[in-house]
């Protein structure tokens, strides 16, 4: 994300905050620029962890707690990958309407927007006389790279990637 929309971002942030009567403080904000800085998913521990590497003084319940206000704000989104693995997705606020991609084997995530699905599920959705609050469609599979060549740049000796990163398409 470039200055100008990390800066916006930072505004409507400090406004949802302003809302709630909490001051963004600092600490609020250092996790917020760090969470909306790049467009990975990320765990919460790997956000403490890309924390404790900046300078931030932020404590593990002030990321925490800024992680659910920020869903709260619907500026950020909380995605399941199954299992009761969750991962956290700044993506939303450029793109309200991706899908996902998940490799089971590497656990790459390839994020994916197509109109025709949109399309399809306003009518299945008026069909079905609801109003729709939220649409994501989540796709587990394996990735071609892993199927074809055996190996695969997400995944170490073997063993699944830890961070998840995103690629847009
Ligand atoms: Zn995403
Ligand atoms: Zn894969």
């Amino acid at each position: 994300m470039d200055q100008p929309s990390l800066k916006a971002v930072l505004g409507q942030a400090q406004a949802f905050f302003a809302s709630k009567g909490l001051r963004f403080t600092k600490q609020r904000e250092a996790v917020t620029t760090l969470i909306f800085r790049t467009h990975e998913h990320f765990r919460p521990e790997e956000l403490c962890e890309r924390l404790r590497k900046s300078d931030s003084s932020a404590s593990r319940a002030t990321i925490y707690r800024t992680i659910l206000h920020l869903v709260e704000s619907g500026m950020l989104r909380e995605i399941s990958l199954g299992g009761g693995e969750r991962l956290y997705d700044p993506n939303f606020l450029q793109s309200p309407h991706h899908n996902h991609l998940i490799c089971v084997d590497c656990r790459e995530i390839v994020e994916f927007e197509d109109p025709n699905l949109d399309i399809m599920q306003n009518c299945i959705t008026r069909r079905m006389g609801f109003s729709p609050t939220e649409k994501a469609l989540r796709i587990e599979g394996r990735c071609d790279r892993l199927r074809l060549l055996g190996t695969c740049k997400n995944m170490k000796s073997g063993k699944p990637k830890k961070r998840i990163g995103s690629k847009r398409v």
